[in-house]
C-alpha cells in the first residue's frame, strides 16, 4: 500500500516519479526539508502548518534542548549556559541529538528540520548523515524576512512551556492571558527572548549561521522565500514543491 503524496525533486518543479518494488509508477510526496532563517523568521511555525497538511514530523533543535532543560538531563545542563546567552551549544551535541533522532521510525514520513543546521560543520555532517541513512533532502527553505520585523516578532512572542505552541501579544494572542489555548499549559516570554539576547542571536545568526543560504545554493537545494506571513510561505512551498 503506497501512500500518494507529492514532493519536489531536485530542480523543485515536479512530483518524484518512484517505482516500488511491485513495479507500480507512483509519485512520491513525502518532503524533507531544512527551514533557514534568522530567529524570529517564522520557521517554527511554518513547520507546524507543513506538518499539519502532510503528516510530516518538524524536528526542532531548539524546541529538543528546551525539554532537556526543563527535565534536567546532562544535555540540558551542558546546553543551557549557551542558551541563555544566545549562544549556539556546541557542534557536538546537536550532531549526537540528530545522529539519533533522524534513526527515528516518524521521520519515515518526511521531515521538516527547524533550527538545523546552524553552523558550516553541522551541514557538512549532516550531510554525510543523511547519505549513510540513504536519504535525499528536497530543498533548503530561506525565509527571508526583515530584521526589524523580526526584533518586533521576537520580543512580543509567547510560547508554550508545555507544547511550544507559539503565539503573539500583538497578533496572535493567547484567549486567556498566559493559558495556552491548545493544551492549557502556562505561556511564557523565553528567556533568550530579551533585548540583549535577542540582539545577540540575530549577530550569531549573521555570523554563523546565513553562510548556509550558500553551502545549500551550492548543493542545487536552496529555495528562497521571501513573504512576511507564514500562510503565504506554506503556500509558495506548497506550490513550489507540488505539496
Ligand atoms: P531556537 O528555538 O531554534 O531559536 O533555539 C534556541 C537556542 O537553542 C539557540 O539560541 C541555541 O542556543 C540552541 N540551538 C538550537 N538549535 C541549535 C543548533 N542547531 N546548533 C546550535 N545551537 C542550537
Amino acid at each position: 500500500m503506497i501512500n500518494y503524496c507529492t514532493v519536489a525533486d531536485k530542480n523543485l518543479s515536479a512530483p518524484r516519479q518512484v517505482i516500488d518494488n511491485s513495479q507500480t509508477l507512483y509519485e512520491e510526496t513525502t518532503m524533507r526539508l531544512i527551514l533557514l532563517g534568522a530567529p524570529g523568521a517564522g520557521k517554527g511555525t511554518v513547520a507546524k502548518l507543513l506538518t499539519a497538511v502532510d503528516g510530516s514530523v518538524q524536528i526542532s533543535t531548539g524546541d529538543i534542548l528546551r525539554a532537556a532543560v526543563k527535565e534536567g538531563t546532562e544535555l540540558g545542563k551542558q546546553a543551557k549556559q549557551f542558551m541563555d546567552a544566545g549562544d549556539l551549544v556546541p557542534d557536538q551535541l546537536i550532531m549526537g541529538i540528530m545522529k539519533e533522532r533522524l534513526k527515528e521510525d516518524d521521520c519515515q514520513a518526511g521531515f521538516l528540520l527547524d533550527g538545523f543546521p546552524r553552523t558550516i560543520p553541522q551541514a557538512e555532517q549532516l550531510k554525510v548523515l543523511l547519505a549513510d541513512l540513504g536519504i535525499e533532502l528536497d530543498a533548503a527553505v530561506n525565509l527571508d524576512v526583515p530584521r526589524d520585523v523580526i526584533l518586533d516578532r521576537l520580543t512580543t512572542r509567547r510560547t508554550c512551556v508545555d507544547c511550544s505552541a507559539i503565539y503573539n501579544v500583538k497578533s496572535a494572542p493567547t484567549k486567556v492571558e498566559g493559558v495556552c489555548d491548545k493544551c492549557g499549559g502556562k505561556v511564557v516570554q523565553r528567556d533568550d527572548e530579551t533585548e540583549e539576547a535577542i540582539s545577540k542571536r540575530l549577530d550569531v545568526y549573521n555570523e554563523k549561521t546565513a553562510p548556509l543560504v550558500d553551502f545549500y545554493r551550492r548543493e542545487g537545494l536552496l529555495m528562497d522565500v521571501a513573504a512576511t506571513s507564514s500562510e503565504a510561505v506554506v503556500a509558495a512551498i506548497r506550490e513550489r514543491t507540488g505539496g
